[in-house]
């Protein structure tokens, strides 16, 4: 049973050494407790690149004019999730920049295609939209919507162009999640001017939000970006802060995203170990994958092989439930802590 009685300090962020290995052991022990030895496996197919945003930290930002913009074809993508996909696969993730046309004309038909042709678990990660859109993806099949709020601090949001305003992103959080939606979300570490309290900020707004899971994802200077000369994030920071994630909600699904092997050698594993639940495989086809760069363009892709490979090196479990399935098992639906606030 979760206790949500953890928060963490600044010191657990920036924690090193015997007491990095005890944070992370205290967090893959409340992961086990919660989850077993299972980790869901979801496969991700990015399927346009544009973007109307233009987010200083990414490198799929409208001004990035290096980049071949694309929109996948639904009989490429159709053919490649009902045929091709592993057998590992439970979930899709359906995933573009900020592409409204490419939700209307090709989003929802493979949804469709999808739900009709398939079980799969659908999630999405499209930006926001407006609240009809959501509700026809909603009725097409999709389960799970990826929000991330990306940043803490309303000025430093601005500042560094994120999407919309963090005020707008916070309420379509709400609004999903009021609309039944199981609502993932997820920050950055380590931006250019970050401080170990706007970090710990992170939390409280994770906390206090209606969510089912919660990413982290490194800071990684992307090459063709306003922040291409930065340093990196600290992947102390990073991994630190999946385990605090999984302290704070041990029922929470912590996905470890691929940037982690950009953060530091195996870094994948270190995510699991550290007390992540999720791992994706990319599906996207490789003729459009190297033209989407959220990061750098040399990606560190996770293919089938790979995730399980790091699954069984930590010896956890591909999950034979489904996330959707398995959020739809767990219903009702995320409460926020005990200690939650409501803005
Ligand atoms: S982070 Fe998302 S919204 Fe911002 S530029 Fe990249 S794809 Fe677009």
């Amino acid at each position: 049973m979760a206790s949500f009685c953890y928060f963490p300090t600044e010191s657990d962020l920036a924690a090193t050494g015997r007491r990095q290995w005890e944070l992370h052991a205290r967090a893959a022990a409340a992961r086990q407790s919660e989850f077993g030895d299972q980790v869901f496996v979801r496969a991700v197919v990015e399927v346009s690149n544009f973007c109307r945003e233009n987010c200083h930290y990414c490198g799929m930002r409208r001004d990035n004019r290096t980049l071949k913009r694309f929109r996948a074809r639904h009989d490429q993508m159709a053919e490649l999730l009902l045929h091709h996909r592993p057998a590992s696969v439970t979930d899709i993730n359906i995933q573009t920049g900020e592409d409204p046309v490419a939700v209307r004309e090709l989003v929802l038909p493979l949804i469709e295609t999808l739900r009709r042709e398939t079980s799969l678990g659908i999630s999405v990660c499209l930006g926001t939209l407006p609240e009809e859109l959501y509700d026809e993806l909603q009725a097409a099949g999709a389960s799970i919507f990826i929000m991330k709020f990306e940043l803490g601090d309303a000025a430093q949001y601005a500042r560094l162009a994120a999407p919309g305003t963090l005020a707008e992103r916070l309420q379509h959080i709400r609004l999903l999640a009021a609309r039944g939606w199981q609502v993932s979300s997820g920050f950055i570490a380590g931006l250019p001017g970050q401080t170990l309290p706007d970090l710990l900020h992170h939390f409280t707004m994770a906390r206090d939000l209606p969510l089912s899971g919660c990413s982290v994802s490194p800071f990684i200077p992307g090459g063709e970006t306003p922040l291409a000369t930065a340093s990196a994030a600290p992947a102390d920071w990073t991994f630190n802060s999946v385990s605090a994630l999984r302290l704070l909600r041990p029922d929470w699904v912590i996905p470890a995203v691929s940037a982690f092997n950009l953060a530091a050698p195996e870094g994948y594993r270190r995510g699991l170990r550290a007390g992540a639940n999720l791992v994706t495989i990319n599906l996207t086809p490789d003729d459009v994958r190297d033209d989407y760069v959220i990061y750098k363009r040399d990606r560190f892709i996770m293919t089938e092989e790979r995730v399980l490979a790091a699954i069984a090196a930590e010896h956890l479990t591909p999950a034979t439930t489904g996330l959707a399935e398995f959020y739809r098992q767990r219903q009702p639906a995320p409460v926020l802590a005990a200690t939650a606030t409501s803005a």
